[in-house]
């Protein structure tokens, strides 16, 4: 398709969206008395609609039955999760026994690593991206640590190649070969939190497996944004935060999966609670631990349904539209972010470069710009101006068009406004 840097085409694009309704079950920040441009979904989704309602629903059952809400509230509190789990298996690729919802991200991938980081003398490895989002950096760190290994030789990771901004498939492949029977674990973003690129996970797991290592995965930017297939790709395990594509709300719960293949092994450790421990048996307060044969044996305390309705709400929303539908929207409005930048690029002769990947099975929902000559005050000029977007050292962008939310007008108005945050520098 050729796009067009106009307003009619950009409200033509709007009107052939079939999307387009949702944005309207969005809260939106104003700037000027004006709807905000919204490019952090990818850190923050904006608050849907309907939130307010679910959340309502917990405290008006807290209010009215007490503890008696835990069995008699409209959707009783000892099984609130196992209303996400569906839903949620369907977004992630997974069967419903393999995901569950508990704790938050970076605890899930601690919890996780007591199971299947289990380092010996000879296999003690772990493989990840170089410049890894932060608190992964220090969760390797302290769990080798931990174990009594040295960070510096027991987590190896892939560099980008000199001048690049992108990993290549081919070198994370080549690294997994030549740790090969030191390597322990592969854990690795599924999606860059910096530049956007989606890597190859079915490749990449495979490979691990070849190896004779365990293969996670920290889906933070990749859970709603992406299709994913983590039973198909046998991925031992995954979670992921519900706070940035999934519209859950600041610091909300994690979603986990654990491949079926591990439920009922007893030779992994983990640490363990009440709520991992046989349903029926749970409240008879047994001694010894009988964990549930899914993913939900993972789970230690009961959970915090007032951040699980949010969760639900949001995750209802997706199921509604599927994850097809959201991708479709998210390649074609991606696509015309890039031209517009482009477009912008051209006109004022400025010098941005994109170091997301070009490539459609290798970006999602994201274009990281890196604004050649330009500082911080073109940054502070968007935001003032109504365009949310973020900064990171030493000078890119992050700009994420989420279709269930941005519009192709958003698109084309922004461009506008990025032009004259050039021009009037
Ligand atoms: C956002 C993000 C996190 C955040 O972790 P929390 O435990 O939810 O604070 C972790 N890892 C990656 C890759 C992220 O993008």
């Amino acid at each position: 398709m050729t796009f067009e840097n106009t307003p009619e085409f950009a409200k033509l694009l709007d009107s052939q969206d079939p999307l387009y309704a949702y944005r309207d079950q969005f809260i939106f920040p104003k700037v000027n008395n004006k709807k905000v441009i919204y490019f952090t979904g990818n850190s923050l989704g904006l608050q849907p609609l309907r939130t307010k309602k679910y959340v309502d629903e917990v405290m008006n059952d807290w209010a009215n039955l007490a503890v008696e809400g835990h069995f008699y509230a409209e959707k009783p509190w000892w099984d609130y999760h196992e209303r996400l789990t569906n839903p949620l298996s369907r977004i992630v690729g997974a069967k419903p026994s393999e995901v569950t919802v508990m704790n938050t991200l970076t605890v899930n991938l601690h919890l996780l690593m007591v199971s299947f980081y289990k380092p010996t003398t000879k296999r003690y490895k772990i493989i990840c991206e170089a410049k890894a989002f932060p608190s992964d950096q220090y969760m390797f760190q302290s769990q080798v640590q931990f174990h009594g290994y040295d960070a510096s030789d027991a987590i190896v990771e892939i560099q980008r190649r000199e001048g690049e901004h992108n990993i290549r498939l081919e070198d994370v492949l080549s690294k997994i070969k030549e740790v090969g029977d030191e390597l322990a674990l592969v854990l690795i973003g599924g999606v860059n939190y910096y530049t956007g690129q989606v890597f190859d996970m079915k490749a990449i797991t495979e490979a691990g497996h070849d190896a004779g290592a365990y293969v996670g995965w920290d889906l933070a930017h990749a859970a709603g944004n992406i299709k994913l297939e983590l039973h198909d790709w046998n991925v031992d395990f995954a979670a992921w935060c519900s706070y940035k594509y999934m519209n859950s709300g600041p610091g909300n719960a994690s979603g986990c999966f654990i491949h079926e293949i591990h439920h009922k092994n007893k030779d992994l450790p983990r640490f363990t609670g009440w709520w991992g421990h046989n349903k029926e048996r749970r409240f008879k307060m047994e001694q010894k631990f009988d964990p549930i044969p899914s993913a939900e044996g993972w789970q230690i305390s009961n959970l915090p349904i007032l951040s699980l309705a949010p969760y639900l709400a949001s995750i209802e929303m997706f199921d509604e539209i599927g994850m097809d539908a959201i991708i479709e929207k998210r390649d074609k409005i991606t696509s015309y972010l890039e031209f517009i930048l482009k477009a912008i690029n051209d006109e004022v002769h400025t010098d941005f470069e994109i170091i997301t990947p070009v490539n459609l099975s290798e970006r999602a929902s994201q274009l990281s710009v890196l604004l050649h000559g330009e500082g911080r005050s073109l940054f502070d000029y968007l935001m003032k101006n109504g365009v949310i977007t973020d900064w990171r050292e030493p000078n890119v962008i992050r700009l994420a068009p989420v279709p269930l939310y941005c519009s192709y007008e958003d698109m084309y108005n922004f461009g506008q406004i990025l032009k004259q945050g050039i021009l009037t520098k």
